[in-house]
C-alpha cells in the first residue's frame, strides 16, 4: 500500500457577504505577498540580508498597526500562509527548480490558504455538508465524492473566469492493481496522442485548435475595449471562460487515457522526449500544448506510482520508427510522409505509429543487452554518424509542421 497525497478540489457558489471576504482575503494576502517580495528583494540586494516568513510576519504585524490597518480584515493565518509559500518560492529559486519569485496580479487566479485545525474537522464534511472557515463562516461546496484521509490545509481560489473552488489535499492509502501480464510501449505524437504498441490509437482531440476560432473572436474584442472600462473587464472574463473550458477538456481527455493505458499494463515503455526543448521552437509549442505531452508524462508517472505499475524509458535518440520491430532491420531512409510500410526482409506489413511503439517496448525492456543482438546494432554505428537534427524531436517536429499545414 502506498501512501498517496491526493488533492480534492470542490467548486462552490458563495453568498454576497463570503464573495465580499475573499476578496478581502485575496488582495491582503496579495498586497502581503507583493509588498514582501520588494521587502525582500531590496533586503537582499542592497545589504545581503536573507529574510523568512517569520520576520516578515513581524513587519506585517507592524503593518497592521500604522500603515495598513485595513490588514487586520483579513485572516492573519492566510497572510501568514502566503509567506510561506513565498518561502518556497524562494527556496525553489535558490536550488535551480524555479524561477526568481513574481509579484502577482489582480487578473490571474486568487487564493488563500488555510491551516484547518481539529474544530474545523468536526465541522466539515465529516458531519455534514458544510465546510467551516474564519469569517466566512459555512461554505457549501458540490460534494463531489467525500474525501478520505484528514485535511491539514484548505485553499480557496477564484480563477480568471470567476469560479470559486476549495481544494484539500489528503494523505491516503492506495492498494495497487492487480497484475494484468501486460507490457506496452508508448509512441508519443501530435496526430495522435498516443499510440500502444497493441495497437491502441487514442486520436488527438485538439481541443484548442477547434476553440481557436471562437477563442479568436473574443479576444479580438478584447482587445479593442478601453482598459480599466467595466465592459473590458466582463470580455476578460469571457475569454478565460474559453480558456478554461478547454482546460478542462484537455485534463478529462489526458486522466481517462492515462488511467486506461495504467490499469491495462504492469509495464509501460516511455521515449525519454525533452518536451520543454521541443516547446522552445515557437512555431509548434501551440500544437504540442494542446497536445499536453508533458502532462501525459507527469500523470502516467504519478498514476504508476500510486498502482504499482513501472514505467521504463528508451533513449531519446533510439530510431524506433525506421527500424523493423519484427526483424530488428534497420532502414536509413523512411520518409514521415510513410504512414505504412512492408518490411523487405521479413515482409512484416507495419503501421508506422504502432511499429515505434513496439520498438520502444523492446528497446525499453531489453535495454542495451537487446541493442546488441541482431539487426539492432547497425543503428548503434549509424546513431554516432548521424547529426542529431535526425533523431526523433525533429521527427516530431516535422509531424507537428505537416499537420500544422494540412489544417
Ligand atoms: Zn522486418
Amino acid at each position: 500500500m502506498v501512501q498517496r497525497l491526493k488533492a480534492y478540489k470542490f467548486r462552490f457558489t458563495p453568498t454576497a457577504a463570503q464573495r465580499k471576504q475573499l476578496a478581502v482575503e485575496f488582495g491582503c494576502a496579495r498586497f502581503v505577498w507583493n509588498r514582501c517580495l520588494d521587502v525582500r528583494s531590496t533586503a537582499w540586494k542592497e545589504r545581503q540580508e536573507k529574510q523568512n516568513h517569520v520576520s516578515l510576519g513581524r513587519q506585517v504585524t507592524a503593518w497592521k498597526k500604522t500603515e495598513c490597518p485595513w490588514l487586520a480584515n483579513a485572516t492573519a493565518n492566510c497572510l501568514t500562509q502566503s509567506l510561506i509559500d513565498q518561502d518556497k518560492a524562494f527556496k525553489n529559486f535558490f536550488d535551480k527548480r524555479g524561477k526568481y519569485p513574481r509579484f502577482k496580479s489582480k487578473w490571474n487566479k486568487q487564493s488563500v490558504r488555510y491551516q484547518l485545525d481539529q474544530r474545523h474537522i468536526q465541522s466539515t464534511y465529516r458531519s455534514g455538508e458544510y465546510l467551516k472557515l474564519p469569517k466566512l463562516g459555512f461554505i457549501k461546496a458540490r460534494w463531489s465524492r467525500i474525501p478520505t484521509g484528514i485535511p491539514k490545509m484548505a485553499t480557496v481560489s477564484k480563477d480568471p473566469s470567476g469560479r470559486y473552488f476549495v481544494a484539500f489535499a489528503c494523505e491516503e492509502g492506495v492498494e495497487a492493481l492487480p497484475l494484468t501480464g501486460v507490457a506496452v510501449g508508448l509512441d508519443l505524437g501530435i496526430k495522435d496522442v498516443v499510440v500502444a504498441s497493441d495497437g491502441l490509437k487514442s486520436g488527438n482531440p485538439r481541443h484548442l485548435k477547434k476553440q481557436m476560432r471562437r477563442l479568436k473572436f473574443q479576444q479580438r474584442r478584447l482587445s479593442r475595449m478601453q482598459k480599466g472600462s467595466n465592459r473590458r473587464r466582463k470580455q476578460r472574463q469571457r475569454v478565460a471562460t474559453i480558456h478554461a473550458h478547454i482546460a478542462a477538456m484537455r485534463a478529462d481527455f489526458l486522466h481517462k487515457t492515462t488511467t486506461a493505458l495504467i490499469r491495462r499494463a504492469d509495464v509501460l515503455a516511455l521515449e525519454d522526449l525533452n518536451v520543454r526543448g521541443m516547446m522552445k521552437n515557437h512555431h509548434l509549442a501551440g500544437a504540442l500544448a494542446d497536445v499536453g505531452m508533458h502532462e501525459f508524462k507527469r500523470q502516467i508517472g504519478y498514476k504508476a506510482d500510486w498502482y504499482g505499475r513501472t514505467v521504463v524509458t528508451v533513449d531519446r535518440f533510439a530510431p524506433t520508427s525506421k527500424t523493423c520491430s519484427h526483424c530488428g532491420r534497420y532502414r536509413e531512409t523512411m520518409l514521415l510522409s510513410v504512414r505504412e510500410w512492408t518490411c523487405p526482409d521479413c515482409r512484416t506489413h507495419h503501421d508506422r505509429d504502432v511499429n515505434a511503439a513496439r520498438n520502444i517496448l523492446s528497446f525499453a525492456t531489453a535495454g542495451e543487452a537487446g541493442l546488441a543482438r541482431g539487426g539492432s546494432l547497425n543503428w548503434l554505428s549509424h546513431r554516432l554518424s548521424t547529426p542529431v537534427e535526425a533523431r526523433t524531436e525533429a521527427e516530431k517536429l516535422d509531424e507537428a509542421v505537416r499537420l500544422e499545414r494540412a489544417a
